[in-house]
């Protein structure tokens, strides 16, 4: 569904990917991980279309899609929701792309998660991790065959944390879409992902991937690599 070859990309001096191939199946779920810094940003940002590779070919269904935003639901590391907006209002945003809006369905979720005495408040009356979930909704709430999510629970506690990732779960087993997921979190990439990518430090190329068998082990029962978080 998803291939990335021989790609590379630099700002300026700063060789951050190099000769990074990658393919992804369809209703695959993909977890990359690497050391901070290291390239996993960057890497969303050229799938999703923000920045175009200086080398190399991205395609979805065998279509170059290089520097152009496809059918793609991404939820940058550091999401904006539109300040004038209400939360209710910014969690349709991408279905009001699609022309298909059900705000009845934005406004269940948006309570389910805790949210529900905050859809009719501005962003910036809510807390960072509120924030985070309000992105998360928005990302969940325009079905794209293809998921982006960069580090989406980085900001919420233990608990609200497994919630959300119980959804992700539902959401996959309900629509099946393809979902690329950054976590430094080994465990969660563990219990939710079928692939784990493993990024070398810069310039990042893939050093190895991990196929996750069922049952999932957990982390003390798989060894990695000494240098696998260099
Ligand atoms: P983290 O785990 O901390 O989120 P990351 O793996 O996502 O890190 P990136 O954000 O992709 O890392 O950054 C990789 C490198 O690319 C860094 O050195 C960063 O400074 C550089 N970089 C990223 N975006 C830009 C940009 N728009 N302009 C210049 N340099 C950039
Ligand atoms: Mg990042």
């Amino acid at each position: 569904l998803l291939s990335l070859q021989q790609i590379r990309k630099s700002f300026g001096q700063n060789n951050v990917i190099n000769d990074l191939s990658l393919t992804v199946k369809k209703g695959e779920f993909v977890s990359i991980i690497g050391p901070s810094g290291s390239g996993k940003s960057t890497i969303f940002n050229m799938i999703g279309g923000l920045l175009t590779p200086d080398d190399g070919i991205i395609s979805m269904n065998g279509q170059k899609i290089n520097g152009k935003r496809g059918s793609i639901s991404y939820m940058p590391q550091s999401p904006s929701l539109l300040p004038w907006r209400t939360i209710l209002d910014n969690v349709v945003l991408g279905q009001e792309l699609q022309g298909n809006v059900d705000k009845e369905k934005a406004a269940e979720m948006l309570t389910k998660a805790g949210l529900g005495t905050y859809i009719h408040s501005l962003p910036h009356e809510l807390s960072g991790g509120m924030k985070q979930r309000t992105a998360f909704i928005r990302a969940l709430l325009s079905p794209q065959p293809i998921i982006l999510l960069d580090e989406p629970f980085s900001a919420l506690d233990e608990l609200t944390r497994a919630e959300m990732q119980r959804w992700l779960i539902d959401i996959w087993e309900q629509h099946q879409p393809t979902i690329l997921f950054v976590t430094h979190n080994i465990e969660e990439a563990l219990y939710l992902s079928d692939k784990i990518v493993i990024l070398s430090n810069r310039p990042a190329s893939i050093k190895g991937s991990y196929h996750v068998p069922f049952p999932r082990p957990r982390q003390g029962d798989i060894m990695l690599d000494s240098d696998f978080l260099q």
